[in-house]
């Protein structure tokens, strides 16, 4: 299952925090409200009670209640006398002493006609020397209604309320995960221009975002100058083993120039030319890689026929080609131009041609292919007819110092793809490879139709 983004979650958290405060809000509200509604119902029973112990009066030796005084309205009340005889009575057969036990001095509950009903048991009065007893009630439904609606107000306003949280929520975690999605979209640019000179662009506001990017700039500076050491060390070291191995080479072929060597040793300096051949390309490739890295090869661009540099390779390579009984064909318009580095470019389809050579069928054959594939835009084909490339070394045949099969052959070091790759895509190309084994494999170029500007 796809994860939540985190501008999701956080809304999530953010809906669930509103929702579970409301709630807890309300609860407070509710406990108080009731709270305060019950002791506003106790306060005028325990008036209505004065008032009434207020209008008991002697009368011709008996006791009368005056009732002058109105009594709040919705309160029942009954009046007892010693003797547990009615003096008065009003209201709802609550308020007399049947069925609720008294509670003298002090509130009860009581329910009537699953109605709830407050109940105040007054403390005995003496009126000229008689105890009188008096109880008050009221229902409790104005005080229930009164909660209930609050109830209903509150499940009416929540949804529109998470809805309204929800939304804030995700436009406020869309802001403040926007520098962290610039940070990606730079990241990524980063990555797929290959460059590593750039750097992330620094957020408005220092704060931990701002010092994120700042960590992570110098982290990409802190390898940016590895990889500039690197390189240095490389274009140095293959700078000064130049000069030995040219040396070496010259001296060697000067030995094998004298007459009358012992077998043995002829064979020996044969060895050491032939390893000083090969040194001598690998410094030369290596150097071509590290200038191209550190973009000192100018690219110079011009218009050229494509026919005459695919004849010119077929004949360079002739003789290597015919030493494995390999025939070169080539498949291009003679019309057919294109804007590039024509030394590049031959540098380019020399490699190819040479690795199809190296790597192909004895006695195959080889296709060199161009044509015009979109307007200004062309596309080249390199294909042989060898045993192939296996898919697991596939990927990896344009990684530097990669070698396939490296018993096949020893007079390539895996560099010649990688120097292949930068002239295409230096040129904003693409070049990929595609193979089966015994399949044969084919290297297919898109050359744009104009090159990008430097
Ligand atoms: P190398 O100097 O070893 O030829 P390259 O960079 O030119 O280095 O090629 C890398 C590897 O890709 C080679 O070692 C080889 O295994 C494989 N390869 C390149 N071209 C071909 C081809 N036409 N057919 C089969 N394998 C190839």
């Amino acid at each position: 299952m796809k994860k939540l983004t985190i501008r999701w979650r956080m809304t999530l958290w953010f809906l669930l925090s509103t929702v579970l405060l409301t709630g807890l809000l309300f609860a407070a509200l509710h406990i108080m409200t009731a709270a305060l509604l019950q002791q506003a119902l106790e306060s005028s029973l325990t008036l209505a009670a004065e008032q009434i112990g207020a209008q008991i009066e002697q009368e011709n030796n008996g006791l009368v209640y005056e009732n002058e005084t109105p009594i709040a309205p919705g309160i029942s009340y009954y009046i007892m006398e010693e003797n547990g005889s009615e003096l008065f009575s009003y209201g709802e057969d609550i308020a007399s002493f049947d069925g609720v036990p008294i509670h003298e001095g002090g509130f009860s509950d009581a329910v009537l006609e699953q109605q709830r009903y407050l109940v105040l048991d007054a403390s005995p009065l003496t009126v000229q020397g008689e105890i009188v007893r008096i109880r008050v009630s009221a229902s409790c439904a104005q005080n229930e209604e009164t909660l209930r609606t609050m109830r209903r107000v509150f499940l009416l306003v929540l949804p529109p309320l998470a809805l309204l949280a929800a939304g804030i929520g995700f436009l406020l975690m869309g802001r403040s995960l926007q520098p962290i999605r610039q940070m990606i979209d730079s990241a990524r640019r980063i990555i797929t221009a290959g460059d590593h000179t750039g750097r992330l662009s620094a957020p408005m506001v220092q704060d931990e975002l701002g010092e994120l990017t700042d960590t992570l700039n110098q982290m990409l500076q802190t390898l940016d100058d590895a990889f500039q050491r690197e390189r240095r060390f490389t274009a140095d070291a293959s700078h000064e083993l130049r000069t030995p191995v040219t040396v070496i080479r010259a001296c060697t072929e000067e030995l094998l120039l004298c007459e009358n060597l012992p077998q043995t040793t002829g064979a020996h300096l044969h060895t050491i030319l032939s390893e000083c051949c090969r040194m001598q390309r690998l410094i030369e490739q290596m150097l071509t890689l590290t200038r191209a890295q550190e973009g000192r090869i100018p690219l110079r661009p011009e218009r050229f026929a494509v026919a005459d540099v695919l004849e010119g390779i077929r004949d360079a390579l002739s003789d290597a080609a015919r030493a494995s009984g390999i025939r070169i064909q080539l498949s291009v318009p003679s019309d057919l131009t294109m804007i590039a580095s024509q030394s590049l470019f031959t540098q380019l389809m020399l490699n190819l041609t040479e690795n199809a050579i190296k790597y192909g069928r004895n006695g195959g054959s080889i296709l060199l292919s161009a044509q015009e594939a979109e307007p200004g835009e062309v596309l080249l084909r390199v294909q042989d007819d060898g045993p192939g490339i296996s898919p697991e070394d596939l990927p990896h045949i344009f990684e530097r110092f990669y070698r396939a099969d490296a018993a096949r052959d020893r007079s390539g070091a895996g560099l010649g793809l990688s120097i292949a790759q930068w002239i295409v895509e230096a040129h904003g190309g693409h070049i990929q490879a595609e193979s089966a084994p015994d399949a044969g494999t084919v290297f297919i170029i898109r050359w744009p139709a104009a090159p990008p500007a430097p």
